[in-house]
């Protein structure tokens, strides 16, 4: 029985729609699931936020669509006439292909706003914005050292992406 590439729930395929991987990756709130519910254990092996870049180029590394069922397909912004298309489309073909996420940073955005989100104070920031509370001081000087790692993911993202033909 096929299952929601999301939720991980049994589901006919009739009953869900199918998203490109650029339509779920591109979610925050695919990510905020990911993060919270999916890889319950991702947050406590990479405290540090370190494995971001290799799940986004994962994730976002699928050719075929998702199979997304109607509770989880609230998270995300399709058309959903399109959306039901693909279903006809992939019962009558399920090798169609609906091309992998092209866009690196925009996932990588996605993904970080997310962790951002759930763990405000994990990544570099850390010790710096504790610090800064018990100080009673503004957190500008962690807010920089976050935007680094914004910026250095991104850029490890694209160089994942970047490597492939
Ligand atoms: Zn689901």
């Amino acid at each position: 029985m096929p299952v929601c590439d999301v939720c991980g729930k049994e589901m006919r395929m009739e009953d869900g729609v199918i998203l490109t991987t650029a339509q779920v990756t591109e979610s925050p709130r695919y990510w905020g699931f990911g993060f919270s519910r999916k890889w319950p254990s991702f947050h406590e092996q990479h405290p540090d936020g370190a494995g971001i870049a290799t799940i986004v180029a994962q994730q976002a590394d699928q050719k075929t669509g998702w199979l997304v069922c109607e509770t989880c397909a609230r998270m995300f912004t399709y058309d959903r006439q399109e959306a039901k298309d693909r279903v006809r489309e992939v019962l009558a073909n399920p090798d169609k292909e609906y091309g992998r996420a092209t866009d690196a940073k925009k996932v990588m955005l996605a993904a970080l706003k997310a962790w951002q989100t759930l763990y405000p104070d994990t990544g570099a920031g850390k010790d710096e914005g504790s610090k800064a509370k018990a100080a009673g001081k503004p957190k500008s000087r962690s807010l920089l050292i976050a935007l680094v790692v914004v910026a250095a993911l991104a850029a490890a993202a694209y160089f994942l992406f970047g490597i492939r033909p």
